[in-house]
């Protein structure tokens, strides 16, 4: 029998799929972690389980209590759900950027949701800081804080990466991933590295995002944006990447993306987000610097469906200077 018990259950144990024409033109084989496959629909379903999961363990949350966080939206998505299942209240508060298919899906699922202006990390007005302070000031809340708390990656440490090591019989050459919190990217090299030290870490960027020059440079200062992905880049180096073992990093253009997204979905039948395509377009370059014969591994964040409004909008891509090529 192969039962999954009930929402909780069925996170995580996602397939590895090979990407079939990109490994055949690189002669590398190119894998990517199906994490839309996830039963929230992104790769932070692992993150908000964890996080629920262990502020439960810690006692600090409660039968009938809250979940506050501040997010892009998956994972409060993720959260949305668990919650749910749990029997959690969860209040959400997510910059007014990102796209209206994610506000409208968390409201569906029953989360409250507070758009606010989307100013910087420094700014106390910001999402993070906002969700923060308001779960303080609730006697029954919790702030899941994926920036910062732990659980995050540790969520990858103990599932994504054992699960990538399993399906591969520890023949991954290379790991790419974009990062927004840096829970996926710490985790998986975390575990990784720890079988095998000679695993090739690289973090893949989008533009506007500080992280590139951080693993190139050691300083975290911004690259010229903007870029139209969402839940990936940051400006900051959060406690959950702080320490990781990067060995590289790539940085993809939102038209390099989206050509790649278009050509999955036209040639391929895969209908993938942004993230998902900064990821792909990441594990190409890696492929082509190590050259054929090298197994590398990726993430396949969340499905296209979250963008339909805007990545999969030609007026909207033109609108940015984009081309659907
Ligand atoms: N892709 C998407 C679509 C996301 O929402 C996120 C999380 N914000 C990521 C990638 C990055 O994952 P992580 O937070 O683990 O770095």
């Amino acid at each position: 029998m192969d039962i999954r018990s009930g929402f909780a259950g069925t996170i995580g144990n996602t397939p590895l799929i090979r990407l079939n024409k990109l490994s055949e033109e690189t002669g590398c084989e190119i894998l990517g972690k199906a994490e839309f496959l996830n039963p929230g629909g992104s790769v932070k379903d692992r993150a908000a389980l964890w996080m629920i999961s262990e502020h439960e363990r810690s006692g600090a949350l409660k039968p009938g209590g809250t979940v506050v966080e501040g997010t892009a939206g998956n994972t409060g998505i993720g959260l949305a759900h668990v919650c749910n299942a749990r029997g959690y209240r969860c209040i959400i508060y997510m910059p007014d950027t990102q796209s209206p298919e994610k506000v409208t899906l968390l409201e569906t699922l029953g989360a409250e949701v507070r758009q606010v202006p989307a100013v910087p990390y420094k700014d106390p007005e910001n999402y993070q800081k906002q969700a923060g302070r308001f779960a303080h000031s609730l006697p029954d809340a919790v702030w899941a804080n994926q920036f910062d708390n732990l659980a995050n990656r540790h969520a990858h440490y103990e599932s994504t990466g054992p699960e990538i090591w399993a399906q591969t019989d520890g023949k991954v050459d290379a790991f790419v991933a974009a990062t927004g919190t840096g829970g996926t990217l710490a985790g998986v090299s975390r575990f990784l590295k720890s079988q095998s030290n000679g695993i090739r870490i690289v973090l893949a960027d989008p533009m506007g995002s500080a992280l590139y020059n951080w693993v190139k440079t050691g300083e975290a200062s911004m690259s010229k944006g903007p870029s139209i992905t969402e839940g990936i880049g940051n400006s900051r180096v959060t406690d959950n990447l702080s320490g990781t073992e990067i060995d590289d990093a790539v940085q993809i253009t939102d038209q390099e993306m989206i050509t790649m997204v278009y050509r999955q979905l036209r040639e391929e039948g895969w209908f993938f987000g942004s993230s998902t395509g900064i990821n792909v377009c990441g594990a190409v370059k890696v492929a082509q610097d190590m050259g054929p014969g090298h197994t590398v591994v990726t993430v396949l964040c969340d499905s296209g469906s979250r963008y339909q409004s805007r990545l999969f909008n030609e007026a909207y891509l033109n609108e940015k200077g984009l081309v659907i090529a």
